[in-house]
């Protein structure tokens, strides 16, 4: 008689179940069924999620050259050696490249791609729908799931899909180096919301001090608009230099990130942050879902066609086009 063949414990435990083991070949694999919109994806986060929430997620913004990479390359270093597992995802709206592309960019990262305490995951372009921020939101959970004690989103720039993605973030660090002028008039205007923690990189240039000293400034603009209670119970905002590239001042930073982690503990904004951010993120799905299956439903809609050719001929504004199109959405919905 034959024997039935061996029945393989490893390959019949599921993908979730490898995935909250810290699998890596796991971990890379949901995130690519999340990166490519696969309905499996969507199972599986909604499988983890109840493990998710345990992970330190600091989110990095700031134009790019200013260091970021290299500065998550130095912080990951100091985290492994505080023995933390570490999830790095870098994520950049504007490359149109795919993972290897951005990978061979990201050298700086190179000498943790061994290290088993290390997942290092890269995100581009996925469409103009909003789509990278969606993926990238599900891939912050799988890391979280996967037992990753650190996670750093990393995105570059300053627009809003970045600001999106950062929003999902536990601490907000922006990262500046002496010169970026564009950024300290976006936290001027408002544009930018105030981040949690400010790094000027690249300290040993000569402009370092001027920096600090203009963006103090810009902060203590901000807190004229508080309340007296606000500003009691507020965060203050640590301007952190570092020169990343020699590792110098990555022990103040994550001194920083302690602090504001602890601050936000104790202060309940951790959790009211958190309801926040997940809120966005209910919203954002829904919004993007909404919006493709508008535009499918109306890829051969005679009716909309005819709508538009009115408002191409200005007999009919787009909002009134806008507002009879939704007339008959929810008629039919
Ligand atoms: P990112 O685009 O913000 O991720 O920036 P990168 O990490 O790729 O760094 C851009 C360049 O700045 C690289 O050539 C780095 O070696 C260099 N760099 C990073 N940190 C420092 C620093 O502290 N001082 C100096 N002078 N250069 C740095």
């Amino acid at each position: 008689m034959i024997a039935p063949p061996m029945a393989d414990a490893k390959l019949d435990r599921t993908l979730a179940e490898r995935l909250l083991d810290g699998d890596r070949r796991a971990l890379a694999r949901a995130i690519s069924l999340v990166e490519n919109y696969r309905p499996e994806g969507w199972e599986l986060v909604k499988e983890v999620y109840p493990h998710t929430g345990q992970a330190a997620v600091v989110g990095f913004t700031g134009p790019p050259g200013v260091g970021k990479s290299t500065l998550i390359g130095a912080l990951t270093k100091a985290r492994r050696e505080a023995g933390r597992t570490v999830g790095v995802l870098s994520i950049d709206p504007s490359s149109p490249f795919t993972q290897g592309a951005l990978l061979g960019d990201r050298i700086r990262l190179s000498e943790h791609f061994l290290d088993q305490g290390v997942f290092i995951r890269s995100m581009a372009n996925r469409g103009a729908l909003g789509g990278l921020s969606e993926a990238a939101l599900q891939a912050a959970l799988l890391l979280d799931a996967a037992g990753r004690q650190d996670v750093f989103v990393e995105t570059v720039g300053v627009g809003q899909a970045e600001i999106d993605i950062i929003d999902h973030a536990d601490t907000i660090v922006l990262v500046l180096m002496p010169g970026s002028g564009d950024s300290i008039q976006a936290l001027k205007a408002g544009v930018m919301e105030i981040p949690d923690v400010i790094v000027i990189n690249k300290a040993d240039h000569p402009l370092t001090d001027t920096m600090v000293r203009e963006i103090r400034g810009v902060l203590s603009l901000a807190n004229l608009d508080r309340t007296p209670e606000e500003v009691r119970g507020h965060w203050r905002v640590p301007i952190v230099k570092t020169e990343a590239a020699r590792g110098l001042g990555v022990d103040e930073l994550v001194d920083s990130l302690a602090k504001h982690r602890r601050h936000i503990l104790a202060a309940g904004t951790l959790a009211e942050r958190r309801r926040r951010n997940l809120h966005n993120e209910v919203l954002a799905i829904a919004t993007a879902r909404m919006r493709r299956r508008l535009e499918h439903d109306l890829a051969q809609d005679a009716e909309f066609q005819r709508l538009l050719e009115e408002v191409v001929e200005r007999r009919l504004d787009p909002a009134s086009a806008a507002a009879s199109l939704l007339a008959r959405e929810g008629a039919q919905a």
